[in-house]
């Protein structure tokens, strides 16, 4: 009985020992060689690695260059409030010169909205009829092109037109048709339209 027993022990002792020894080879390999080294990253044919690491490297130059694009639309804190009231947030937009303005700092005239400054300029002027764009809810596009020329024409060229719209619902095809009519100061007509068309 007492020589199991001892005989039980040293077995265990025994596989004690190579546990032991294992678990040392295994930590020791571990040490020398971490599993990142071990295992390289896979990499293509041409030994470059197949994604770029994003959070480290710069995005594509068009990517960065559509970024910044996006930066500039993006509307400053500023441009949200009327410019004469630092506190009130700008609920019209001038049909001129397309800021917000506050209720008090804006005038409805015809179907439009001019602010303080811009209304002595639709007045003292006849305004001339430049070109009309079509434009209907699955085709949106010549409208945004239209006013993004509109702004141009403003802000670079001091050209000011106004941009009047008329809705027609189509009952048969079910769609809401818009008539975009651009209108410039009669003398500065010819160079508008040059512009525009
Ligand atoms: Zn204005
Ligand atoms: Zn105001």
């Amino acid at each position: 009985m007492e020589k199991t027993a001892i005989i039980l022990i040293a077995i265990t002792l025994f596989f004690l020992v190579i546990i032991v020894g294992l678990l040392t080879v295994l930590v020791y390999r571990l040490i020398k060689n971490p599993p990142s080294a071990t295992s390289p990253a896979p990499t293509s044919s041409d030994g470059s690695a197949p994604h770029p690491d994003i959070s480290r490297t710069e995005f594509h130059p068009g990517i960065m260059e559509r970024l910044k694009d996006l930066e500039s639309i993006k509307p400053s804190r500023s441009e949200l409030f009327c410019p004469n009231h630092r506190d009130e947030p700008g609920e019209v937009t001038c049909g001129i010169c397309d800021k917000l303005f506050c209720k008090v700092c804006i005038k409805p005239f015809k179907t439009m909205h001019f602010c303080k400054e811009h209304m002595p300029l639709v007045m003292r002027h006849d305004w001339e009829e430049i070109v009309t764009v079509k434009t209907s809810t699955q085709n949106p596009e010549e409208g945004v092109e239209l006013f993004e020329k509109k702004k141009i024409l403003f802000s670079e060229k001091n050209l000011p037109t106004y941009v009047e719209t008329h809705y027609k619902i189509n009952i048969d095809q079910d769609y809401i048709e818009t008539y975009l009519v651009v209108f410039a100061i009669k003398e500065e007509a010819e160079a508008v339209r040059s512009y525009l068309l």
